[in-house]
């Protein structure tokens, strides 16, 4: 599978753990030179090292409009982006009646709104150069409902309503714009899940993670590398054809 045709450079939001890093590793290994964003130095910088010399990481918080802006324009300094993945993201649990606006904000803002703002960062030049791939990493939560992630859920089918009409919109112009949806993943973000979980319920964290396994058909979490390749494929030349889509990547979850 060939990565794009032209020596590509991608930007990874959200690159320095989890999925967002395996991804930053897929890429790269495919010969990519990759720009990881990220808000925590310390992690970006180890992360850097992990991806070797032609990655780059830039700080950002990807919900201010500002930093993001300003973040683009030093990554685009390494070399115009012809592939973006919106990849940070983040959630909070709470009851419906204990969903506070401010709750609601913030999901809206990191799962949505950040990759509304990073794709109209890039699609100007991505339009120009008649070339780009975009693949926002949203969740089995953005094709089906679950308890207690009422904000999260609303955020993730956000972004794949984003990313389905955006695909529309820049059909003719030589980009790709797909959503993947995972199901429970092995991240960091599903540990932190784990041990909440763990705490309110008196479960064990080991009892707290085999429930959350057990909703995936598999019968396991997904692995980070997993979601990655189906990114990797995404931005490939062979799926060139493939846009507007919702790729579930869930052991089989049912929708
Ligand atoms: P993670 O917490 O390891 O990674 C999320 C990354 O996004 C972190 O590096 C975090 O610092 C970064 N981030 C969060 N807010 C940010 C902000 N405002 N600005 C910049 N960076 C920010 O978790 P993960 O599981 O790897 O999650 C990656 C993506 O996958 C998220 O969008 C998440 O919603 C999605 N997802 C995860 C799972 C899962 O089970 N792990 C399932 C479905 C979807």
């Amino acid at each position: 599978m060939s990565l794009t045709a032209r020596p590509g450079h991608a930007v990874v939001t959200g690159g320095s753990s989890g999925i967002g890093l395996a991804i930053a590793k897929a890429l790269a290994a495919g010969g990519l030179r990759v720009t990881i964003l990220g808000r925590n130095r310390a992690r970006l910088d180890a992360a850097v090292r992990v991806l070797g010399p032609d990655a780059a990481a830039l700080t950002c918080d990807v919900t201010d409009e500002s930093e993001v802006a300003r973040a683009f324009a030093e990554a685009g300094a390494r070399g115009p982006v012809q592939i973006l993945v919106n990849n940070a993201g983040a959630v909070e649990t709470a009851s419906l009646a204990a969903t506070t606006p401010d709750v609601w904000r913030r999901m809206l803002d990191v799962n949505a709104t950040s990759a509304f703002l990073c794709q109209q960062q890039v699609l100007p030049a991505m339009r120009e150069a008649g070339f780009g791939r975009i693949v926002n990493i949203a969740s089995t939560a953005a094709v089906r409902g679950y308890a207690y992630v009422a904000a999260y859920v609303a955020a993730k089918h956000a972004l794949l309503g984003l990313t389905r009409a955006t695909a529309a919109e820049v059909v003719t112009w030589g980009i790709t714009v797909n959503a993947v949806c995972p199901g429970y993943t092995d991240t960091p973000l599903v540990a932190r899940s784990v041990e909440r979980i763990a705490e309110k319920t008196g479960r064990t964290v080991d009892q707290a993670r085999a429930a959350l396994a057990a909703s995936n058909p598999q019968g396991r979490l997904v692995r980070p590398d997993e979601v990655a390749a189906a990114v990797r494929w995404l931005v490939s030349a062979e799926a060139a054809s493939v846009t507007g889509q919702a790729l579930v990547i869930s052991g089989g979850e049912v929708m």
